[in-house]
């Protein structure tokens, strides 16, 4: 039996896929942006479905307390801090080793976005804060390329695929990023592996159904026709109580990105930025204008994770090795690093972005 036959067996026997689906897979490009709990499980998914050429960006590293969740690493994986990119990168080749795979070990900025994000079918949501699914969201609709959101807390996650042209976009669902004394984070609340499972799994299906479909042709051939659906359905699971809902989501007829064509988080203008205070083993964060804190929101949510200073002019929260200040502008500084990305981190991991 023919080697592909023989492996994918089972999905060629899946009437919407067949053959011409499993072809289509294995000629698809695909992105992958944060390779944590979410975006690890939709890697190996996709790698294990057949789909030929993968990129994969991630900026950290394999840690201990991953394991519980992100299934495709390993303990040896975390005891040589191997970037997740390249253990992910690994553990596919030994999978399938005729998958073309790309490690990037880096932190998707406004600077490599495009660059990053450019020359794939589509692209896949594995972040874990805001402002990069703006970014994803910005790049994503100027080059016209689809991409899969998800993003999960606790139990409850949402998934949605924005076709741009056709669909509505992240943007239209939320227009502004949420204030950040409101944010919750895995750190903060917890995460569930089998949770992410779902949600990961939920997200490849999404994209394996739109590799099978067409991909782009179908998106072309639909815009010829003048097929533009103008809606997106966002899929909402609260986990623990086993409640699954999908919402249609409709485009924003003012929205900024996809109706505008304002790329605001791609100019740079909607994201924080970091500057290292000489001296002092601390690196200063500014969240964008118009992104005040409640700190007293901010310090009540914190207390339950560490130990927090109060004044009502900041908010300083002590955790491991770290000690991050937040200031009612959305300033913070974050001490026990001159390591910028080290900081962008820790203040994205227990305040928010
Ligand atoms: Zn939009």
């Amino acid at each position: 039996m023919d080697v592909v036959v023989e492996r994918f067996r089972r999905q060629l026997a899946y009437p919407a896929v067949g053959v011409s689906g499993q072809e289509r897979l294995a000629k698809s490009k695909i992105a992958i942006v944060g390779l944590g709990a979410l975006g690890s499980t939709i890697a190996e998914r996709l790698a294990r479905c057949g789909v030929g050429w993968i990129r994969l960006i991630d900026r950290d590293w394999v840690e201990l307390d991953n394991l519980p969740r992100q299934a495709l690493y390993t303990l040896h994986d975390a005891e040589y801090h191997l970037p997740k990119s390249i253990a992910a990168a690994n553990h596919i080749a030994a999978i399938d080793p005729k998958i073309h795979v790309e490690p990037k070990v880096c932190d998707l900025s406004h600077r490599n976005a495009v660059e990053l994000l450019q020359g794939v079918d589509i692209v896949l949501d594995g972040t874990d804060n805001f402002e990069a699914r703006y970014l994803i969201n910005d790049v994503c609709v100027s080059l016209g390329s689809p991409w899969v959101h998800a993003g999960i807390i606790g139990a409850s996650g949402q998934a949605m695929l924005v076709e741009p042209g056709k669909t509505a976009c992240f943007r239209c669902l939320l227009p502004d990023p949420p204030p950040i004394e409101s944010m919750q984070t895995c750190d903060s609340v917890g995460v569930l592996g089998p949770a992410v499972g779902v949600i990961a799994s939920w997200q490849a299906l999404l994209s394996m159904k739109w590799m099978v479909q067409g991909g782009k042709e179908r998106m072309s051939h639909d815009e010829q026709l003048g097929q533009s659906a103008n809606t997106s359905t966002l899929s909402i699971f609260e986990l623990w109580s086993g409640e699954v809902r999908n919402v249609s989501l409709h485009r924003m007829p003012n929205c900024p990105t996809c109706v505008e064509k304002r790329f605001e988080f791609l100019a740079g203008t909607g994201v924080s930025d970091t500057k290292v205070l000489c001296g002092k083993n601390a690196v200063q964060i500014h969240v964008p204008e118009g992104r005040k804190v409640d700190l007293a929101m901010l310090s009540e949510r914190l207390r339950k994770s560490g130990t927090v200073f109060e004044t009502p002019f900041l908010v300083r929260f002590s955790v491991d090795s770290y000690r991050i200040t937040v200031f009612p502008d959305g300033r913070g500084i974050v001490d026990g690093t001159e390591n910028p990305d080290e900081a962008r981190k820790i203040f994205s991991r227990w305040i928010g972005s």
